[in-house]
């Protein structure tokens, strides 16, 4: 049995305070860094104005890149506010020390329901500090609005605060999630007084929904496409680990094949070459086949997954070989454990490894799961148990996110009573 103790260490208690000024003044000097390495700028007349709103304020902000932690922080300094995390980051040491530092983070149970947290949010703005929530609920993989649940209309209503929006561009091409390092390019951040408290009084939750999603729907691609911004890196060239997330080739439909070789991006199955340019273009060489960018590419992906789920329905299944590590509660790091295979159906997932099976529920709210593109891994929960799969396959994560999000698609609601409970 875990000690209350243990749990206390990955979860500290929550002050319903405004964070300390330290942990913002900190916060401040890293924005000065990205100001002079990677181009930041903000809309200064807003943030004036956001400045001088009374009282505590609910901020909603796009989650392109880990990025936009520091740029988002950065336009609302004066407010100090509580944000929102995933639950998951309380497990690794050197974000539970930030998370802590800040005092009053807010932890949130990634793609389930989480009432719990919904109550931290309601107790912060009646103690008058303001929330930070990112409503995506998770990091974009292609550079795109990843949407949010229709529940948060309501959710600002209950609050009864104004809502500020902020929005990034630039920030996801700055720190792609395939991969592990930075390019230099621009970031815009833009912020908006989006709804003063009358407004969130007299408007419907449906019609919050829809100036919410106006205001923070992005997509980077077309963004970087209209400005004509380039992201370089001397490290890194332009099709460099692309193959994490384009594993699908569009000339023979093999999975797994392609490989970055420079600004390109080849199949290794049929030859199929395509090259990527500098503002995200990609042109396919000597008569082969291309989508026109990558993320364009990425939906195409997503498109034939939904295709091929919808036609098999139950019967169908994803399979990778598996390293397994367990959350040590007394090291409190991972520690590996097994072997095995990783499935996924309709039904949910299933581990199965040299010792133990084990069945996890198919993340629904949002539909998507943990993932880590560079390192190659997928960690699902079991209550507060996090397992970390390590994938045989670099592109394997990538394609368990999109199969979990075309399943939720294919067949939104019925299947889900069917899921097991976690064992
Ligand atoms: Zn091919």
């Amino acid at each position: 049995m875990r000690k209350k103790a243990t749990r206390e260490k990955i979860f500290p208690k929550i002050r319903y305070k405004r964070a300390p000024i330290w942990t913002y003044f900190l916060l401040w000097c890293v924005g000065i860094y990205c100001k002079i390495r990677f181009g930041l700028r903000y809309n200064r007349d807003q943030i004036k104005a956001v400045k001088k709103i009374k009282g505590p304020i609910v901020i909603l902000s796009t989650h392109p890149s880990p990025m936009d932690t520091v740029t988002t922080a950065n336009a609302i300094l004066s407010k100090r506010p509580s944000m929102l995390s995933s639950r998951m980051l309380y497990y690794y040491r050197v974000y539970r020390l930030m998370i802590k530092a800040l005092k009053n983070t807010i932890p949130k149970k990634q793609y389930l329901t989480d009432i719990e947290c919904i109550r931290h949010i309601k107790k912060m703005i009646d103690a008058k500090v303001s929330v930070l929530i990112f409503p995506e609920g998770r990091e974009s993989i292609d550079g795109n609005f990843q949407g949010f649940t229709d529940a948060l209309g309501k959710l600002i209503k209950w609050l009864r605060v104004p809502v500020v929006s902020i929005h990034s561009p630039g920030c996801f091409l700055t720190r792609p999630r395939w991969l592990p390092g930075f390019r230099i390019g621009r970031i815009e951040t833009e912020v908006k007084i989006l709804l003063n408290a009358d407004e969130v009084d007299t408007l419907t939750a449906e019609e919050i929904n829809s100036r919410v999603r106006a205001a923070i729907d992005y997509n980077d691609f077309d963004w970087q496409a209209r400005n004509k911004v380039e992201f370089k890196s001397k490290e890194f060239k332009r099709a460099e680990s692309l193959f994490r997330i384009l594993y699908k080739c569009p000339a023979c439909g093999a999975e797994y094949k392609n490989i970055s070789d420079g600004d390109e991006l080849r199949c290794t199955e049929c030859g199929n070459r395509v090259v990527v340019g500098p503002y995200g273009e990609m042109t396919a060489l000597d008569g082969g086949v291309s989508l026109p960018r990558i993320d364009k590419w990425y939906r195409y992906q997503q498109d034939m997954l939904l295709e091929e789920i919808k036609r098999k329905g139950q019967d169908y299944s994803i399979s990778t070989e598996v390293k397994r590590a367990e959350y040590d509660w007394d090291k409190l790091k991972f520690v590996y454990k097994e072997s095995g295979v990783l499935t996924l159906t309709l039904v949910g997932f299933e581990f199965v490894g040299d010792t133990r099976k084990i069945q996890f529920v198919r993340p629904n709210n949002p539909p998507a799961i943990h993932s880590d593109l560079y390192f190659e891994k997928i960690i699902l929960f079991l209550e507060d148990d996090p397992h970390e799969f390590t994938c045989t396959g670099y592109e394997r994560p990538a394609k368990f996110n999109q199969v979990v999000q075309a399943m939720s698609s294919a067949f939104p609601t019925e299947l889900r009573k069917k899921q097991p409970q976690s064992t």
